[in-house]
């Protein structure tokens, strides 16, 4: 992985990149002329503030340092190097970066053209278009305090994919992505196609990859782990012909052998049943669930996407199916159900980045009488753990990637801060500060990261 480079400073995109080029050059003179490697320049953070949702606490006036991209000691009697580059956080409260569990960062639906059919937006859409989409997106989320996202599927022929390697080899910022490839189902997918669309035109590929005996599972399990996928993403109920226990138990075994875990869309409770009665690492959508699946859901430590699209997203939402909303998420809190933050928001809203439409989705939570400490571990903690990045990236430890946010307020406190993030840090490197976007450190004219196979 890449050497942190000082701090870029500049509001405008142009400032930071040619910032960013010029520091470029004697980093790779100095590598050139001299083998004898020089240790990394050091990134001294003071934070006012310093949030743990892991135990609730927020300790005062700590001082992080990072270096090669990583954090190397955290504390209050921490010395700062000479000659480290310090980072004035001290009015702000410095919080880990946050998950969204579930999102489609190369699927952007619209009222206008489509009335959001996103039937409608694979067919206009094409997945170049896609794939730049999901890099704005990203950068959209991660602006917003997004450092992890698990991409869930609908993403074209495989544009999550490009996306996570184009950010890892270090082309663009943008979070981690966690990416399913292409969503797998059974005859049709979550389409309704015509024959001609379905048969002639095989037009529910790739959007939906089918799979609907034995070895078909195998097979597309194998084909997105392939072509670089981080997680298998199945319909467990999508059509009446869903897939049995016995099937998911395949889809998990198979999808083991890649070091892959498997999510279920679910949209039945008899589907939910199936699910976690095969063991399946996560459940998106709570259409599924009720009190009995929670509690099993609980005791297997099973992962609840919920996808909890708040009222305040009109078009979206309707009053009725908000309530069971609410009152679903309730109780899986109530039954200690593992709770990730999770959103599906894959729209357009007008006046919205991606990253704010996400970030509403706290209103759901607010709603629901949950504690901000718990929203909070929602977002960060499950997250980290969903996403299987908890002992790499995530919570603010020595070792960790350096990832974190800084906001105003304290989301212990009230988790509104989360709206007003000033400050983001990815991979050691300043993406925002004082509010403003500064990534031209991300942008590279070549895979500075190195090379990635998957
Ligand atoms: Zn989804």
């Amino acid at each position: 992985m890449r050497i942190a480079r000082p701090k870029v400073l500049g509001s405008a995109l142009v400032v930071a990149l040619c910032a960013a080029h010029s520091l470029l050059t004697p980093q790779v003179a100095r590598t050139q002329s001299a083998p004898t490697t020089q240790p990394a320049p050091v990134t001294a953070i003071r934070a006012g503030r310093l949030v743990d949702p892991a135990t609730g606490t927020t300790a005062t006036n700590q001082i992080i340092l990072v270096q090669g991209g990583r954090f190397t000691a955290i504390g209050a009697n921490i010395a700062i190097p000479v000659g480290a580059t310090v980072i004035d956080l001290s009015q702000l409260t410095v919080v880990p970066g946050l998950v969204d569990a579930h999102n489609h960062l190369a699927l952007t639906y619209k009222e206008i053209p489509e009335r959001n059919i996103y039937y409608l937006t694979y067919v206009l859409d094409d997945t170049p278009l896609r794939a730049i989409q999901a890099a704005s997106n990203g950068i959209q989320m991660l602006a917003s305090g997004f450092t992890i996202v698990r991409d869930m599927g609908n993403n074209g022929n495989y544009a999550d994919i490009a996306l996570r390697k184009a950010i890892e080899q270090g082309w663009l910022p943008g979070p981690t992505i966690i990416p399913s490839g292409l969503i797998i189902g059974g005859l049709g997918g979550q389409f309704s196609p015509t024959p001609e669309m379905a048969i002639d035109k095989k037009l529910v590929y790739p959007e939906y990859l089918e799979a609907d005996t034995h070895d078909e599972i195998i097979k597309a399990v194998r084909q997105n782990a392939l072509f670089g996928a981080r997680v298998i993403k199945i319909c467990v109920d999508c059509k009446p012909w869903g897939y049995t226990t016995d099937e998911i138990r395949l889809f998990i075994s198979e999808a083991a052998k890649a070091g892959l875990k498997v999510e279920g869309h679910v949209q039945t409770v008899d589907g939910a049943r199936r699910a976690v009665d095969a063991g399946i690492w996560s459940i998106a959508h709570d259409r599924g669930m009720n009190d009995s699946i929670h509690k099993v859901m609980a005791n297997k430590r099973i992962f609840r996407a919920g996808t909890e699209t708040p009222i305040s997203l009109v078009g979206h939402q309707t009053p009725q199916r908000y309530e069971a909303t609410v009152a679903l998420l309730r109780n899986g809190w109530e039954n200690k159900v593992p709770l990730t933050f999770s959103t599906d928001a894959d729209y357009y809203v007008p006046g919205k980045t991606r990253g704010e439409v996400a970030i509403e989705f706290i209103e759901t939570w607010k709603a629901a009488g949950i504690p901000a400490p718990d929203i909070l571990k929602a977002m960060t903690i499950v997250g980290y753990e969903v996403s299987e990045t908890q002992d790499t990236r995530g919570p603010i430890k020595v070792g960790m990637w350096a990832d974190f946010i800084a906001v105003p307020g304290n989301p212990l406190l009230s988790i509104d801060a989360l709206r007003n993030v000033q400050f983001v840090m990815k991979n050691g490197m300043v993406f925002k500060q004082g509010g403003v976007m500064t990534p031209g450190a991300f942008f590279n004219g070549g895979p500075v990261n190195g090379y990635n196979q998957r």
